[in-house]
């Protein structure tokens, strides 16, 4: 469905920046690949991807609080895989703390990376998408986009912030070819879950498994995971002519969290 196109995805070294990476080459695009972690097992992973898809997997190292490296690796795309018609901002992360204590180099760690990131490489990647008249912004929002939780300031203000971004990049766009969307999941069972639900079982000396269970019975009704593959196949969706007019909006995959 995919082929001959091309897609940087922002921190997909891990979870769902990996599963949506993996879907779009598995429908033929050419993904670059952005995030942190061992450069050799980065390596590893690009190389299995480009042998198991059948197409180009480039990596670039930026560092998403940095506006420089942003435009640089957006450039680097254009040279390598010919352009970027899709353009996942995925790339996270979270620190939890209550207002009073809440680090101020936390708080503008997690705007840059989580908010600014996707205006920088929206700027950069639209000139090539507005030329080619096609292109998908897709922004991994969160239901903390739409609905808060205590102790998580930061990443509430990011979230609810780049579903304003969507929707003003969707009305910039209207009509010309090119859509942007949120995907707002719900629990997804990646490292920087993991960190929180580790947090639960030591402080209130919970199983692992009591911790999961306890985490998802408060927020998400279905008590199941949505996946990183389920968030892949809803960017595959949104990069088909059914979702043409699908823009400005945000999706929930939140098994009923915002329902409530
Ligand atoms: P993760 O920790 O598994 O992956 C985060 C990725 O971002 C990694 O590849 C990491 O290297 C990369 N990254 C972090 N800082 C970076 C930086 N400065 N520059 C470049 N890359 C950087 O987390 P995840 O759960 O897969 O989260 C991915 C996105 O999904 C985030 O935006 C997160 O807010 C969002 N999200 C996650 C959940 C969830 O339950 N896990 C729910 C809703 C939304």
């Amino acid at each position: 469905m995919l082929k001959g196109k091309s897609a940087i995805v922002t921190g997909s070294t891990s979870g769902i920046g990996k599963g949506v990476a993996e879907a779009l080459a598995a429908a033929g695009a050419n993904v670059m690949l952005n995030g942190f972690g061992d450069a050799a097992e980065i390596e590893r992973q690009r190389a299995a991807l480009a042998t198991s898809a059948k197409v180009e997997v480039a990596y670039h190292p930026a560092d998403m609080s940095k506006p420089a490296d942003i435009r640089d690796m957006v450039a680097s795309a254009q040279k390598k895989l010919g352009g970027v018609d899709i353009l996942v901002n995925n790339a996270g992360i979270q620190f939890v703390a209550p207002v009073e204590q809440f680090p101020d180099d936390k708080w503008d760690a997690i705007i840059a990376i989580n908010l600014s990131s996707a205006f920088h490489a929206a700027k950069a990647a639209l000139p090539g998408m507005r030329a080619r008249k096609w292109g998908r912004i897709i922004n991994i929002a969160s239901t903390h986009g739409l609905v808060a939780s205590a102790e998580k300031s930061a990443y509430v203000s990011a979230k609810h912030g780049i579903i304003g971004l969507t929707k003003t990049i969707g009305l910039e766009t209207a009509g010309s070819g090119i859509t942007c969307v949120a995907i707002c999941p719900g629990w997804v069972l990646t490292p920087l879950v993991q960190k929180q639900i580790d947090a639960r079982a030591a402080s209130e000396k919970l199983s692992p498994q009591a911790a999961r269970m306890a985490l998802l019975g408060e927020k998400q009704p279905s008590k199941e995971f949505t996946t990183p593959e389920q968030i892949g196949e809803t960017v595959l969706f949104l990069c088909s002519p059914a979702a043409e007019q699908i823009t400005g909006s945000a999706i929930a995959l939140d098994g009923g969290w915002l329902a409530q």
